[in-house]
């Protein structure tokens, strides 16, 4: 699945090299993938099993507007039954279409670590581990030893107070979580971030706060829109 309405505040479209997954944390309870692969099940012969997609790798090639490109919303690159080799497949596209950045979340920190340094981190990839509570700090350590240009979190749903390390990281999203099993955010969770953001000099992306519907309580935090990216999108652009 690719989209340019993505519903995605921080990226442009989505690309899915491979669909499913597996629960690995807490944030995955009600996860959204799953949830739209039931909803669309035609449309996934192999349910919620990983499934290569060797069809879609040449797809950003097509796409020649630049855009911000969230890698796998309908799964997790890093997932262990994904090959070294199909890995690199998928970064080599990513390098050979430097008009676009790449965004990819992982949370499988520990498999994303241990192969960091076979992939080709071209400038245009921007690595991020999912955090959701203090129990999974110990992503960041392992996203730290990526030499990836922009290294971030997504605190999204925040499921509860977090105290980060944000050395070497250069962009924090944070959000809510949507839907009608959705456990609360508190909102001095959220300002602990912001706060630890600016301290640290690192771009805060406020996304939503979540409820019955991802816009159910709008995405607004002191009467603003907080939607900062990484210095890194800046330059990007300007050399567009
Ligand atoms: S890692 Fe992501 S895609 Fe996989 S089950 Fe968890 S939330 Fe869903």
């Amino acid at each position: 699945m690719s989209s340019i309405n993505t519903g995605i505040e921080w990226c442009d479209r989505t690309w899915n090299p491979t669909t499913g997954c597996d629960k690995v944390s807490p944030g995955c309870t009600h996860c959204y993938a799953e949830a739209l692969t039931k909803r669309f099940h035609t449309n996934f012969p192999n349910g919620f099993d990983l499934t290569l997609h060797r069809n879609r790798l040449e797809e950003p090639k097509r796409w020649k507007k630049p855009s911000r490109i969230f890698v796998n919303s309908m799964s997790d690159l890093f997932h262990e039954e994904v090959p070294i080799d199909f890995l690199k497949e998928v970064f080599d596209v990513m390098r050979e279409t430097p008009w676009h950045i790449y965004q990819i979340l992982t949370k499988r920190h520990e498999g994303l670590r241990e192969i960091a340094d076979q992939l080709d981190w071209h400038d245009n990839i921007w690595m991020g581990v999912s955090v959701e509570n203090q129990n999974y700090v110990n992503r960041i350590d392992c996203l730290r030893q990526v030499p990836a240009q922009v290294r971030f979190l997504s605190c999204e749903p925040l499921l509860g107070n977090l105290e980060l390390d944000l050395k070497d990281i250069h962009w924090v999203i944070v959000g809510g979580e949507s839907g009608v099993k959705h456990r609360p955010i508190q909102p001095e969770w959220v300002e602990n971030i912001k706060q630890q953001c600016e301290d640290a000099k690192v771009a805060f992306f406020f996304k939503q706060w979540g409820g019955r519907t991802p816009k159910a309580a709008g995405r607004l935090l002191d009467e603003k829109i907080w939607d900062e990216m990484p210095e890194a999108w800046d330059k990007h652009q300007s050399s567009a």
